[in-house]
This record gives structure tokens, sequence and C-alpha cells, in this order.
């Protein structure tokens, strides 16, 4: 079905990523899954495009006025050709939010220039090794010292964690706090920090071509100046903030499988069994049928919260939905598809291995699906006995 969320002008910015994607991306992406990481170049390319700094305000460097659908374009663009924009991803849907709703003017002017030129690349680090899901629980925190802060802590599965310069890091500032979240907040430590040391990168299922990785703050100090936002105000700023990180997931996983099943149809195609094509049995048929329909009512649902997002309305219930019901519905056809593709299925050679490995993650990271249920039910006035 036509979809009709983008204008004119963003259907010919989908034509020059899809190039750009096929020209840069495609022929060196085997060495970034081998590498485990995305070269530094990748994304000064990107700003010299335009791309990284399509939400920076002019006088900082950016174009100042591309609003949320030029991602969703990258991460279809990038799912259609079976690579991962992953750490981009990060940079652009993520993180940079983060920056141009909280950071002051002096940090404007210190952090917008390299963050739109794509010299300046960033993470954002909640999770910990004895804390994910519940973050208010994070245990790494940050000390009054005069003028600095001094962290302790460490940081778990982190993307982008062994490149980049500057880090978000949620830490407590009021470690006694009641109830616990309101001593959270958000400060952000530069790769040169003293105390700050990079951990393992970390192997990983899928999702090769990105770094994931470990962070320790060791008494590590870096100024006071690098709060961003008010201190105890970082939990919120992070529920306020998640909501687009759970529609990327959405989004891109979506595209994933309708590329995933496209690749599908064509197998069952050609390949053949008991003197017919894979596709001529209904089963196959049935199979195929059943995955194309919900793909398109995802795509309905997701289109409308794209929309929804893009005017600014709050809909943390809807995108939650979304972030669990097209995350399940990807792991679904993934597994179907290996398992039409026979032995095949299983052979990296064949994307659907890929996808199927890429799968897993999507239900997992951005509050996995089950905490999607959880706010869902809360907001529908449900509240838990445990
Ligand atoms: C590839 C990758 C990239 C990542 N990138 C980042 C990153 O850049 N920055 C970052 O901070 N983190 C990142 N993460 C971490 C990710 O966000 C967490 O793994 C995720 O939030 C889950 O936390 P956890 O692993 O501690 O699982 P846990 O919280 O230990 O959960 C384990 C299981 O218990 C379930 N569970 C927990 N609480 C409840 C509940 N109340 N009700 C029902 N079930 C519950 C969960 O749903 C899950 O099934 C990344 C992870 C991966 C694998």
């Amino acid at each position: 079905m036509r979809r009709d969320i983008f204008t004119a002008e963003q259907a010919d910015f989908r034509l020059l990523i899809r190039d750009f994607v096929a020209r840069e991306i495609v022929p060196c992406y085997q060495d970034w899954e081998r590498a485990g990481e995305v070269p530094r170049e990748f994304f000064r390319k990107l700003g010299d495009i335009g791309v990284m700094g399509m939400a920076i305000p002019e006088e900082h460097g950016g174009s100042g006025n591309a609003d949320y659908r030029y991602n969703v374009i990258l991460q279809e663009e990038a799912s259609r050709a079976l690579v991962t924009m992953g750490t981009v991803r990060t940079q652009l849907d993520v993180i940079l939010p983060y920056f141009l709703a909280y950071a002051n003017e002096e940090q404007r002017e210190r952090w917008f220039p390299g963050l739109a030129a794509g010299t300046l690349l960033t993470a954002i680090a909640m999770t910990e090794p004895g804390t994910g899901s519940d973050l208010a629980a994070v245990q790494t925190n940050a000390r009054r010292e005069g003028d600095s802060y001094v962290l302790n802590g460490s940081k778990m599965f982190i993307s982008n964690g062994q490149i980049a310069d500057t880090i978000i890091v949620v830490a407590k500032t009021d470690p006694k706090a009641r109830p616990a979240h309101r001593g959270v907040s958000l400060i952000l430590v530069d790769k040169d920090a003293p105390g700050f040391v990079r951990g393992r990168k970390l192997d990983k299922l899928g999702f090769k071509g990105q770094d994931t990785s470990e962070l320790f703050f060791e008494d590590c100090r870096v100024p006071v100046t690098n709060l961003l936002g008010q201190e105890g105000q970082g939990f919120k700023m992070l529920m306020e903030k998640l909501q687009q990180e759970r529609l990327t997931t959405a989004v891109g996983s979506l595209a994933s499988a309708r590329r995933c099943l496209d690749d599908t149809v064509a197998y069952t195609k050609q390949r053949k069994a008991f003197g017919q094509p894979i596709a001529a049995f209904q089963n196959t048929q049935f199979k195929l049928a059943e995955m194309a329909t919900e793909v398109e009512v995802g795509q309905a649902f997701v289109d409308r919260c794209l929309a929804a997002h893009v005017r600014g309305d709050e809909i943390v219930s809807e995108v939650s939905m979304a972030k669990w019901w097209v995350t399940d519905l990807l792991k679904k056809v993934t597994s179907q598809c290996l398992q039409l593709h026979g032995g095949y299925g299983f052979m990296m050679e064949f994307p659907v291995a890929t996808d199927y490995a890429d799968a897993a993650i999507q239900s997992i990271y951005a509050g996995t699906n089950e905490i999607m249920k959880v706010i869902i039910a809360r907001r529908m006035g449900l509240e838990s006995r445990e």
C-alpha cells in the first residue's frame, strides 16, 4: 500500500540514502562485521552529506529542519540493504534528542559542531552488570567535589562503547533519594576523563557490525558543567526520550521483516521439491500470505504512530504496543522464513540467517517487551501487586 506519511522532499532523500547505502556501506559491510565496529570515517562521510546535522540548528553547524521521518528513512534503507547503521541510529535517534532538548548554550557550542560534522561520536550508558530493566536501581554514583563530579561504577552492553568520544552516563547523584529515581542524573563523560576505562568489546549473537561494550568509571572526574539538564531529573528525561528509541526499534524491525519476507518469496519461487517450486505448496503460500498480512497491519499502526510522534503527541502506550508487537512479529517472520529456506536458511551466506540472529535483540533492548507490557498495563490503570 502507498504510504502517505512522507513528503516529496523526503522521497528524494530516500533515493539519496539508498544510493549512499549501496556505495558506502554494502561493499565494506563484511569488514565492519569482522572488525565488530563502524569506522569513524563513515560518520564523517554522513556528516559531509548533511545527515549527522540534519536536526541540529544552523548556528551550530547543522541544517536544523529535519523531522524524525528522515531518521525513519535511514533505518528503512539500511534494513532494506541488510546492513545495520546501528551506531548511526544510536547517535541520531536515541542520543541526539537528549542534547537537543537539554544541553544549555555553553554545551551546545561545545558539542553541536562535532555532532553535526560526524566527528564527535556518542554513546548512552544506562545498563549495568546488575540492572537493566530496573533503571532506578543503577549503582553508578556521581559524588560532587567542588567543581567536579567523581563517578564510580560500571556499565554493560553499551552500543558505541569503543568508539564514543563522549558518553551520557546515567548515575546517582543522590543515592539516598526516595523514591530512588529522584536521585538519578545524566552526566557527560569525555573519553579522556581521568578514571574512565573502556572494557571488553563483547562477542554477540547478531548485530556484528557494531560494538557493544563494557565501561568502567574509577574515581572518574568530570567538570560539573558536564551535567545535562538538572540534577535529579535524569529519570524523567530518560522516560521522555525513550519513546523515540522504542519507535525506532519498531520501524527498523518492520523494515527488516518486510525485506526478509521479500527474499523468502523470491527463494521459494526458484527452489524446487517434488518437481515443483516450494512456493507452489499450499503451506508455503499460506505462511507467506499470513506474514504479508501481518507486515501490512504492522505498517499501518507504525505509520500512525510516526505521524503522531512527528506532531509531538504523547503516545507512550501506543509506542510501547508497536515496539513489542512488531519485534515479536519480526522474530516470527524470520523464524518461519528460515524454515522455508530449509538447510540453506541455517547458512550464514543466506541473508535469512543474519535476519534470524539479528531479530533476537529487538525484543530485549530499548526496554524489553515485558517492560512494554508493564507500561501499557499501568496506563490502563492495572496496578501491580508484586
Ligand atoms: C546489542 C545490545 C545493545 C545495547 N545497547 C545499549 C546501550 O547503548 N545503552 C544501554 O544503556 N543499554 C544497552 N543495552 C542493554 C539493554 O537495554 C538491556 O539488556 C535491556 O534493557 C534489558 O536489561 P537486562 O539485560 O539487565 O535484563 P533484565 O532486566 O535482567 O531482564 C531479564 C528478563 O526479566 C524480565 N523482566 C525484568 N523486569 C520485569 C518485570 N517487571 N516484569 C516482567 N518481566 C521482567 C525482562 O523482560 C527479561 O526478559 C544493549 C543490549 C544489547 C544486547
